[in-house]
């Protein structure tokens, strides 16, 4: 059996909804094309009984009926059936005609042909219930007064029961005769030709009880057909799921294999993927800022120890141990550098850094940056210059950009050689203000230019141990943050051994923040 639980959790699955509403469309489908088929048969059949009863009529009329006073009969009237008894086709349509008829004069009396062996048919009339007096009279009125010459003349058309229940369609009209009745006068008759619907009525039932026998049946065969095409069809989706239930933090280089059938869950497949493709880089550029954070710390803490050590054991004089003092507190120094910058960018990242931007200057502060510059630069034997327009005004926050372009510029000097020169260019454009800053150093090699904003990311043989000189690899991470801050855009062009430029793009001061983008690669 069944527990409830299990019961709801297939009621509620894909596969039971589709196949329920397969089967659903299914079953107004079948009922609705049956409803209408048999809607078109009752019309069919019913216009074929009109059609039968028009054709009877009018073959009585063309000849076949003709009424004459008959002495011999109790009746005033007597009818006679003109046809060749020899010819099959005329005998049948008489007979047909003969099966149901009644004929009466414009006054509603009755007038039939009793001796022949027809009776047995006109009788059924009877029990149908001869068309009363009345009626017949108001009806000759009505159609004698509706006449016109050239038409069929008005027809009566009603639906009737006998006593045993049979239905019946009956067609009534007038009929004149052909002057035997008063010699040169076309006297009106009544008279009044059916049909049994019985035909009909049968043929409708078999097939009402038909599609019941077979809607069921097809419904019941429906959806099992459906419940088989859902289950293949999401066969797929649950070996998605479980490949992706494999998937872990642990295993993230794992991936749902594609089918590569160029459908929608392929292309799901294909999402999936590529979400645990960025989801495993990030993992990994944690894991490895993690461990770049620990050997960025521990580089200066176990030379802190080593000195201290060796002073501990083997220092003697005063100076030996203020030179181990002094070497540990370098080493401290750098290490609250490091602490430092990565509060920083922590802070920077987690939007907890918020820009303080008003307008100023930018010639003023790039003027106030070489300046400050200048000492180190003419020390190393590199030439410093600023290329600046006569106002460049801009809408940034003043700290950042000086820590931005403090960056570009140690760097720039760090790896510029003597004699050489380091120059930084201010280009105002209707939208947006340029900062070059390019130097003529030892250029980065183009494998390594993707990863130059990375955190702790330095140019393999850029030195050997760490120094405070080398730096920590922060510095450009931090400038792509700044400039993505300022929604602006940062690109780098350097040639190994030629030198180095690059160039931000901020928005001009009014200029809407979206309309620049970070290219690069960004700290992450
Ligand atoms: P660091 O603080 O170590 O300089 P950065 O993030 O500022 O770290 O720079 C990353 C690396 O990019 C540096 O180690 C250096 O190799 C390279 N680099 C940065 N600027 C220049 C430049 N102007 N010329 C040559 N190489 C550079």
């Amino acid at each position: 059996m069944l527990r409830d639980r299990d019961f709801r959790r297939i009621t509620r699955g894909l596969r039971f909804r589709l196949t329920a509403s397969y089967a659903l469309f299914f079953a107004v489908l079948l009922i609705g094309v049956a409803s209408w088929f048999r809607e078109s048969l009752v019309k069919t059949l019913d216009a074929q009984v009109h059609e039968t009863l028009n054709q009877e009529w009018a073959a009585l009329k063309g000849g076949y009926l003709r009424i004459d006073k008959s002495p011999e009969l109790d009746y005033k009237y007597g009818s006679t059936w003109y046809y060749d008894e020899t010819d099959p086709d005329e005998s049948a349509i008489v007979l047909d005609i003969k099966k149901i008829y009644m004929i009466a004069d414009q006054n509603g009396n009755l007038i039939q042909e009793a001796k022949t062996k027809e009776q047995e048919y006109s009788t059924t009339y009877d029990e149908i219930g001869i068309d009363p007096p009345k009626l017949v009279q108001q009806r000759v009125r009505e159609a004698m007064a509706a006449m016109k010459p050239g038409t069929p003349g008005k027809a009566f058309w009603d639906e009737r029961r006998s006593s045993k229940g049979e239905p019946f369609l009956i067609r009534a009209g007038i009929f004149f005769d052909e002057g035997h009745v008063v010699p040169g006068q076309h006297v009106p008759f009544y008279v009044a030709i059916g049909y049994p619907l019985s035909g009909n009525g049968k043929i409708l039932r078999g097939l009402t009880w038909r599609w019941i026998a077979i809607i069921p049946g097809a419904l019941i065969l429906g959806s099992f057909l459906g419940w088989i095409m859902t289950g293949r069809a999401l066969t797929p989706v649950k070996d998605v799921a479980q490949a992706a239930q494999r998937i872990s933090g642990s295993n993230l280089s794992l991936r749902i294999p594609a089918r590569r059938t160029g459908d929608e869950l392929d292309y799901l497949v294909l999402t999936f993927n590529r979400m645990i493709e960025r989801l495993e880089a990030s993992f990994q550029q944690m894991k490895q800022f993690s461990a770049d954070v620990s050997h960025e710390l521990r580089t200066p803490i176990t030379a802190i120890r080593g000195q201290l050590e060796v002073a501990l054991f083997t220092a003697k004089t005063t100076d030996q141990y203020r030179e181990a003092m002094f070497n540990a507190l370098q080493d401290i120094d750098r290490l609250s550098q490091i602490v430092r910058a990565l509060l920083l960018l922590a802070q920077a990242e987690s939007g907890q850094l918020v820009l303080q931007k008003s307008r100023l200057n930018l010639c003023e502060v790039v003027e106030d940056l070489v300046e400050q510059f200048q000492i180190p630069a003419e020390e190393a034997g590199v030439r410093l210059t600023a290329d600046l327009p006569v106002e460049c005004p801009a809408e940034v926050d003043r700290v950042q950009i000086e820590r931005m372009i403090n960056n570009l510029l140690s760097n720039a000097l760090k790896f510029t050689p003597k004699g050489g020169w380091v120059r930084v260019v201010l280009n105002l454009a209707p939208d947006c203000v340029e900062i070059v800053v390019e130097d003529t150093g030892r250029g980065i090699a183009p494998e390594y230019l993707p990863h130059i904003f990375d955190r702790f990311y330095r140019v393999p043989g850029s030195g050997t141990a760490p120094s405070p000189e080398q730096g920590l690899g922060l510095g450009l991470s931090f400038v792509a943050w700044i400039v993505r801050a300022h929604n602006g855009k940062i690109e780098v062009d350097s040639t190994p051994g030629k030198g180095t430029r690059f160039t931000i793009k901020l928005p001009a001061a009014g200029v809407g923040s979206d309309t620049l983008e970070l290219a690069g690669q960004p700290a992450a």
